[in-house]
């Protein structure tokens, strides 16, 4: 027993040989037994006294090598795994100090408010009088914010409070920046994309605004284990940083199996529909030569779309995907038969999801296959997630916790902040897009002293595909790092109006904000927004900047229901025409709605409440024209990489409507929306007619190879880079005007870019092998969701290739080999 616990669930589970065929790998996570270290001799010794009495009897190696370079004035970023206690490497020097100096402050971001709340709890339970700690966020009622200025020492909000509250008001600041001594920024890998790329420059602000005080904080970051968290760290606060990477923390067995659903085969009369349908589609694509993937930039529709699928799969009842496409079992599906089989087994277990709808799905379709074998059991599964009530999840964690609740399927509400312990087992239905979560939630497992088993159910989709089946991208060293691009133009002008409206910027300060800075203040003077004066710019208006720093720009379409005038929700302005255009079908809450009207001009998208048996894709055309080329990477005379600017141009004009039941496509019908423009920054490769030649790719095949080698890397990047499949877009095509070549694009969805293409040109070679090897490892006959199919194609998965995208990809692989 003892710390195998994790291996016997497991080969209870493997048991079953359906289920034991579904395990493609399974690693030993090798216990640790941790490497304590002496408390350094500047640490205040009541805090010392404090911390024994609340069990810690010594730090960990890790933890004391951060407060180390901390204390001595060195900014760090302490990178280690989840659960090692990465909060004591910045409280030991900043509380020490904090007890000290009278006059010192420390200030704490989070990129939420529960987890600053949650600090402030951990700070206020040592009961140190001397250090005044408070919050300050959107939920500081006005009073208490006065007291926070004048008399807090230690404080603790978010960089949006940051970026709107503190650095405009920093006069009434003052005393407080003027002592600030260290700046400590938690779960650091979490500022990614565009909204890194902001907080890059609101911290810029804040050093600026501080040295007009007369102050030069330490940063202390906290990072998940990502690739490069020291360049990382760099970028986000733009000084050097000492890395401390090496984890001294204990911790237990686990034994973490990767699960791959099985495969459904097509019936062949279904088949027979999906592929007349799409042959229309694809003598469309064809004529066009062109294929287009728009980037559907933001959350919001990610999540809607997330749902749609599982609307589509979740209940097993369609085994047919587009085209005729072969498709998996749902991992929602087979995640919710893991949890019923493992509560009846007695083993407690949490599922993770990656909506609300699915948590419910999962605790349901639990409780009712334990209803038929052990009634008793079935009142021992529960949903958790977002949404609910304080007092509801108050009461879900403490039945989790006693033991009461034996199993319980979470949304990444749980992974945060709640602290459970006492786990045997956690699924994980679905790569949650990065490493750093998987970790998160594969560590809920394991009592003390005991094994645990996690186990993560591989969606139908090309990433998941390839981790299931490359370990070493799991249980290797990270690859994936987090990426933004601090110099974005987008983010960078109003961000220097912002800085302007602080305090005006002298010459001095250009260096601070990057090379990039110049010509986008000459920009702003130009377009009447600053005044250029002898002694710097200033901001002229009489208002200041309001600048949203986790928006995606455009103002976002609210989805409302006619009857009523009820707002269900919003979805971003560059997502609406692909997912709220007229007829579109609308997923809120499990409740389905059909949209009747977009009206571009007000922003608003007017729906009824309808179920309808079919689910709508839309249609769209997509060019692509490079602005500026400023990296390329000649390999041959037949293979060059480039990155650069790139304005993407998408209209669409259409959308397709499929039955829910058996993916049979029942028409396409046209729309009239206007076109969108995008600049953006872009990856791309050209190849020449002798490498398809020597890939054995025929001139008529290239639209389907570069089609299907550029769904799947769009896929694969995320393993590479912090971003979701939908963060990004691509465009193939077998001749590119401003190439005069076979080219394939794959583009930052966001206005100005957002680092993740240029991560995909610097690891261009990794990136291509883990996008040809995921496409060859999957075993469908000619292309499907785990591989070259994607939800979001814009050409209705038409054509594709894959086995002349293997082809392609394992040339142009060995052309870069050789050089
Ligand atoms: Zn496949
Ligand atoms: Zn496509």
């Amino acid at each position: 027993m003892g710390s195998d616990r994790g291996s016997e669930i497991l080969s209870r589970l493997r048991a079953d040989r359906r289920r034991d065929r579904c395990v493609t790998h399974v690693e030993r996570v090798a216990a640790r037994p941790g490497t304590p270290a002496d408390w350094p001799e500047w640490v205040d010794p009541l805090l010392v006294g404090r911390l024994r009495a609340a069990g810690i009897t010594a730090p960990w190696s890790h933890q004391a090598a951060a407060a180390g370079a901390a204390f001595a004035g060195r900014s760090v970023v302490l990178a280690t795994g989840t659960a090692s206690g990465k909060s004591l490497g910045y409280l030991l020097p900043v509380l020490s100090t904090l007890l000290a100096d009278p006059t010192a402050r420390a200030l704490y971001l989070a990129p939420t408010k529960a987890l600053a709340h949650d600090q402030l709890r951990a700070v206020r339970s040592l009961a140190l009088t001397a250090v005044r700690a408070a919050s300050y966020d959107g939920d500081t009622p006005a009073g208490e914010r006065d007291w926070v200025r004048a008399h807090a020492t230690f404080v603790l909000t978010n960089p949006d409070m940051l970026h709107r509250g503190i650095l405009p008001g920093h006069r009434r600041f003052g005393p407080f920046l003027r002592g600030l001594r260290y700046v400590i920024i938690d779960e650091c890998h979490g500022y990614r994309g565009v909204f890194g790329a902001h907080v890059a420059q609101v911290l810029r602000r804040l050093r600026r605004v501080c040295a007009r005080y007369g102050s030069q904080p330490v940063f202390v970051l906290a990072s998940a284990t990502v690739a490069d968290p020291g360049v990382a760290a760099a970028r986000l606060t733009g000084v050097d940083v000492d890395v401390v990477d090496e984890d001294g923390s204990p911790r237990g067995v686990t034994d973490f199996a990767l699960y791959e659903p099985p495969l459904f085969l097509a019936a062949g009369r279904q088949q027979g529909a999906g592929a007349a349908a799409g042959a229309g589609a694809g003598a469309a694509g064809r004529t066009a030569g062109l294929a287009g993937d728009a980037a559907d930039a933001g959350g919001g529709a990610g999540g809607a779309v997330v749902v749609a699928a599982e609307e589509a799969d979740g209940g097993d009842v369609s085994g047919v995907g587009e085209n005729g496409a072969p498709v998996r079992r749902s991992a929602t599906a087979e995640a919710a038969d893991l949890l019923a089989d493992l509560v009846a087994d007695g083993v407690r277990t949490l599922v993770f999801v990656r909506s609300r709808r699915a948590a419910e799905v999962v605790a349901n379709s639990a409780r009712r296959a334990l209803g038929l074998v052990a009634p008793e059991l079935s009142e021992r599964v529960a949903a958790y997630r977002a949404g609910y009530l304080a007092e509801e999840r108050r009461e879900l964690e403490s039945r989790l916790r006693s033991g009461d609740l034996l199993g319980v399927a979470a949304t990444i509400a749980l992974e945060l902040g709640v602290d459970i312990s006492g786990l045997d087992a956690t699924v994980i239905a679905g790569y949650p897009g990065t490493l750093a979560s998987l970790w998160q939630q594969a560590g809920r497992a394991g009592r003390t002293g005991q094994g645990a088993l996690a186990v993560l159910v591989a969606r139908d989709d090309p990433l998941d595909t390839y981790l299931v089946h490359h370990p070493e991208a799991v249980f290797g060293r990270p690859v994936e790092a987090t990426v933004f691009d601090p110099d974005n133009p987008y983010v960078l002008g109003p961000q220097l109006e912002c800085a302007a409206a602080e305090l005006p910027i002298t010459d001095g300060d250009l260096e601070l904000f990057g090379s990039a800075a110049r010509p986008v203040l000459d920009d702003l003077v130009r377009r009447g927004r600053l005044r250029r004066r002898p002694a710097g710019w200033y901001w002229t208006q009489r208002d200041r900047p309001d600048v949203d720093i986790r928006g995606v720009g455009g103002r976002p379409v609210r989805i409302v229901e006619s009857d009523t005038g009820r707002l269900l929700g919003t979805v971003d302005a560059a997502t609406s025409h692909s997912t709220v255009h007229p007829g579109a079908v609308y997923l809120h809450q499990g409740a389905s709605f059909v949209v009747e009207e977009l009206d571009l001009e007000e922003s608003v998208a007017f729906v009824v409440h309808a179920a309808p048996d079919w689910t709508t894709t839309a249609r769209d055309h997509t060019d692509i024209r490079i602005v500026q080329q400023t990296r390329t990477r000649v390999v041959d005379p037949g293979l060059a990489v480039c990155f650069g600017t790139v304005e993407v141009t998408s209209q669409v004009v259409g959308y397709q409507r499929r039955l829910i039941t058996t993916g049979e496509v029942l028409g396409v019908a046209p729309l009239d929306l206007p076109p969108r423009h995008l600049r953006t920054r872009g990856v791309w490769y050209v190849v020449s007619e002798g490498l398809l030649a020597q890939a054995g790719v025929e001139p008529a095949d290239v639209p389907g190879a570069v089609h299907a080698a550029e769904h799947a890397a769009i896929g694969l990047l995320p393993l590479f880079a912090t971003c979701d499949r939908w963060d990004i877009g691509g465009v193939s095509t077998a001749l590119h005007p401003d190439t005069g070549l076979t080219t394939v694009f794959v583009y930052d969805g966001h206005p100005g870019g957002a680092g993740f293409a240029e991560r995909g040109f610097g690891r261009f070679g990794p990136w291509l092998t883990a996008t040809r090897d995921a496409v060859s490892a999957c075993e469908c006959p000619a292309g499907c969701p785990s591989c070259v199919q994607s939800p979001k194609c814009g050409n209705g998965n038409e054509p594709l290739d894959k086995a002349a995208a293997v082809r392609l990809l394992t040339t142009i692989l060995g052309r870069l080999a050789g050089h």
